[in-house]
C-alpha cells in the first residue's frame, strides 16, 4: 500500500526512519549500491521527501502499528443491524485503524491489499484494518464489533 511520508526521526543508532500516514514507520537507508538515497542524510533532503510516497508492506500484511489507543467501538452488529455502508466496499478514515472483532458466528472478510486478503473469521478473531484500504465484510449469521484505534496525542509540553 502506497503511503505518504509525514516526517522523519532517527532511531537509537542514528538511522533515519520515515513516519508514514498509516502510522507505521519504515527505515530509509542510503545503502549503495543497493539503495541510493543520499538525500536522507541531510535535513533539506528529508524535508524535500515529506509528502512523497513509500510502499508500506506492513499495511499489506495488516499489522497493527504499535502505540495506538482505542478511540471508539462500533457495534455490536448482526446481519440485521449491520449498517449499509459496511455491506459494500468501504475504507477506514486516514489516521485511524479498525479492528474487526467476531463475537459470534463466522464472517467473511476481504481486503484490497497486495496480495489480496480473503479470510473467514471465527469468534475471538481480531482482524486489523489499515486506513484507506477498501475492504468488505460479509455477515450472514454472526455478530461483530469494530474497534477504531488512533495514535494518542503527544504528552503536553513535548
Ligand atoms: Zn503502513
Amino acid at each position: 500500500v502506497l503511503r505518504t511520508i509525514t516526517g522523519f526521526h532517527a532511531d537509537e543508532v542514528g538511522d533515519w526512519v520515515a513516519e508514514l500516514s498509516c502510522l507505521h514507520a519504515q527505515h530509509v537507508r542510503h545503502d549503495p549500491p543497493f539503495r541510493l538515497r543520499p538525500w536522507v542524510g541531510s535535513e533539506a533532503g528529508r524535508a524535500g521527501h515529506v509528502g512523497t510516497e513509500l510502499d508500506c508492506p506492513l499495511c499489506d500484511r495488516a499489522e497493527l502499528p504499535a502505540g495506538l489507543e482505542l478511540a471508539r467501538t462500533a457495534g455490536p452488529f448482526d446481519a440485521s443491524t449491520l449498517p449499509a455502508g459496511l455491506r459494500r466496499h468501504h475504507t477506514v478514515a486516514t489516521g485511524t485503524w479498525g479492528v474487526l472483532r467476531v463475537i459470534e458466528g463466522t464472517v467473511r472478510f476481504s481486503m484490497r491489499v497486495e496480495p489480496p486478503l480473503d479470510v473467514v473469521l471465527r469468534p475471538g478473531a481480531a482482524q486489523p484494518i489499515p486506513p484507506g484500504v477498501a475492504h468488505l465484510v460479509e455477515l450472514d449469521e454472526g455478530t461483530i464489533a469494530v474497534d477504531f484505534l488512533r495514535r494518542p496525542p503527544p504528552p503536553a509540553g513535548s
